[in-house]
């Protein structure tokens, strides 16, 4: 994407949140901006309609509804919370634990005082009278030490459960975190952290790994024409053909703006440029319509590089070669696969093309 396309995209949203904001009535805010900006871009659905909803119920947003919904749905501060609310209920389940521990092992303390203090007066004593004393303490004590034993049983295993839930939460939150939006593929971020995982295992085991890269060809044409929320329904066109063609252990990411990437491990360089033309057949073989009017939008294609590791690569040396694939592939023509050849050496020479 070009600085001017990016320039001409934020402005034409940034257009619509002052329009909305404007119609509305509301401060414009940094906060109410960011708001409606978000909304403008449909970056998030849910975003969307909760405001779609409350405006068809009360046809209008409150300062209230405002507040919530920036609580609710942006990003930082809504992960931020998420992880503080969790980690607190997690600090509060142990804390109680402990106490209880703690009780426990006071009252078994206890217990074992009273079992040394009757043996020695077992020892001493010969009187009936005071042996059966002794021993109805004895019993009272232990089931005194059951009970507890029992409350605390109960309370680890409700503890246990609470937990369980907690960690799941913190799992949702983690998903969300590495989540691309508007897409629901990995986003970068996961990418990043991926392939260098990805790369350090390939150094140690030397099975192959290979990249795609992928563009959408001529996509500031279609957005120009039918404006960037059809275009973004590409965006989400394009994810589907991705997931549906990578499997298991392969990680599918939006890598920027209409960008993709694809990481394909024990895979080798052929294997993978299958993958990339079934993944360009599967986009190209949409044909888009309009829902709502039933107008036929045509298709779009994409073209892809693909590169595969080689001995002392960078995770950037491996982008970068397939990236020169990609450029080659808009430059062959578009709606093609460039691959690079996997043996040889010469950085520039690529060799395997698929259209
Ligand atoms: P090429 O075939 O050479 O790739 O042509 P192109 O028009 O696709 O060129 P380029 O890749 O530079 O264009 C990027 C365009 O993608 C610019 C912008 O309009 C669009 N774009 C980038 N991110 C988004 C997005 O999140 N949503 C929408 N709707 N459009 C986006
Ligand atoms: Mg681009
Ligand atoms: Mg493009």
């Amino acid at each position: 994407m070009t600085d001017s396309d990016e320039y001409a995209r934020t402005i034409a949203y940034a257009e619509t949140a002052m329009g909305q904001i404007r119609a509305l009535r509301q401060p414009a805010t940094p906060r109410n901006f960011e708001i409606w900006f978000t909304y403008a871009t449909g970056h998030n659905p849910e975003l969307n309609q909760a405001i779609n909803d409350t405006l068809v119920k009360a046809g209008r947003l409150t300062e209230q509804d405002l507040s919530s919904l920036y609580d609710r749905y942006f990003s930082a501060a809504r992960f931020c919370d998420k992880v503080d609310e969790v980690g607190a209920r997690i600090v509060g389940e142990i804390e109680q634990v402990m106490t209880m521990i703690e009780t426990a092992i006071g009252n078994s303390n206890d217990f074992s005082q009273s079992l040394a203090g009757a043996q020695r007066e077992i020892v001493t004593s010969s009187d009936r009278e005071q042996l059966r004393f002794i021993v109805e303490t004895l019993v009272r004590a232990t089931k005194e030490v059951e009970e507890a034993n029992q409350t605390l049983q109960k309370r680890l295993v409700d503890s246990r459960e609470e937990i369980n839930v907690l960690q799941e939460n913190l799992e949702t939150v983690r998903t969300e975190s590495l989540t691309d939006p508007l897409t629901t593929l990995a986003n970068r971020k996961f990418f990043e952290d991926s392939i260098k995982a990805l790369l350090e295992e390939t150094e140690k085991s030397g099975a192959p790994l290979s990249v795609i890269l992928t563009d959408i060809d001529h996509f500031k044409k279609f957005n120009d024409t039918y404006g960037h929320l059809t275009g973004d329904q590409v965006l989400r066109l394009v994810a589907i053909a991705l997931k549906q063609n990578v499997k298991g252990q392969d990680v599918a990411a939006r890598y920027g703006g209409e960008e993709f990437v694809v990481l394909l491990p024990r895979t080798a360089l052929m294997a993978a440029v299958t993958v990339a033309d079934n993944i360009r057949r599967a986009v190209m073989g949409k044909e888009l319509m309009r829902r709502s009017t039933g107008e036929t939008l045509g298709r779009v294609t994409i073209s892809l590089g693909v590169a595969t590791w080689r001995k002392g690569d960078t995770v950037a040396a491996l982008l970068e070669r397939a990236d020169a694939c990609l450029y080659a592939a808009k430059h062959g023509g578009r709606n093609c696969v460039v691959a690079e050849t996997a043996l040889d050496d010469s950085e520039t020479d690529l060799e395997v093309r698929v259209a």
